[in-house]
């Protein structure tokens, strides 16, 4: 199966093309465009996200990138043997990741970091074909509720298949994938100790022996 990700003008969502070309207009060095996938779809592990930050990964090209949950989702790789390199914030800047690939939900910046549930509805066709191009996938970690809500959604399966809880491990019948789940790496939880680096850096290791 190949995997074909949006277009740099894809035009499923208003708002979202509203806010870019306003953004292509006052950030003119930016990426401004749907955020390709960052690691090979070789990979049998695959990171959810949620939507790239304005001047994170907006700006950089790459999930996670120069936005504040890269600050811990980076380190917490590379910690663990997922990654090697020196994470600098930059497109180029050389980091790579090992077994692993990065997406988002909604691979378009949405204003205020809140991407509205038609914007996830109208992406989720790019996740779901992502999701069946990975051909030796076999876990998928959900990063917060609403990427736990969408992958779910995009592998056509009830809510109720699995329920959104930090560290869980759900080992799905059909597909066979195994989703884990941690809250999401951002600024806010991490501020108000929702998240911890040592928290997330144990979820990281619980994955890691997923694969054996
Ligand atoms: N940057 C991303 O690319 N995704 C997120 O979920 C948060 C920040």
């Amino acid at each position: 199966m190949t995997f074909t990700p949006p277009l740099k003008d894809c035009n499923f969502c208003q708002r979202l093309c509203a806010f870019r070309a306003e953004n292509r207009q006052k950030y003119q060095t930016y990426h401004n465009a749907p955020v390709p996938s960052f690691g090979d779809l070789t990979a049998e592990i695959l990171i959810v996200g949620l939507a790239p930050g304005l001047h994170g990964a907006n700006q950089t090209g790459r999930p996670f990138t120069n936005d504040y949950a890269g600050n811990i989702l980076y380190p917490a790789l590379k910690e663990h043997g997922f990654a090697k390199g020196n994470y600098q914030k930059r497109k180029d800047d050389g980091f790579e990741l090992i077994n692993v690939r990065i997406t988002n939900a909604v691979r378009c910046v949405p204003p205020q970091n809140k991407p509205l549930p038609a914007e996830e509805k109208n992406c989720r066709a790019f996740l779901s074909s992502e999701i069946t191009a990975m051909p030796n996938l076999k876990v998928i970690l959900c990063l917060g509720a609403i990427s736990h809500k969408n992958v779910l959604q995009a592998l056509n399966l009830k809510q109720s298949a699995a329920k959104f809880t930090n560290g869980a491990v759900h080992r799905l019948k059909e597909p066979p994938y195994i989703i884990i789940d941690s809250y999401h790496t951002s600024r806010y939880n991490i501020n108000t100790g929702v998240l911890s680096y040592q928290m997330f850096s144990e979820t990281i290791k619980k994955l890691q022996g997923l694969l054996k």
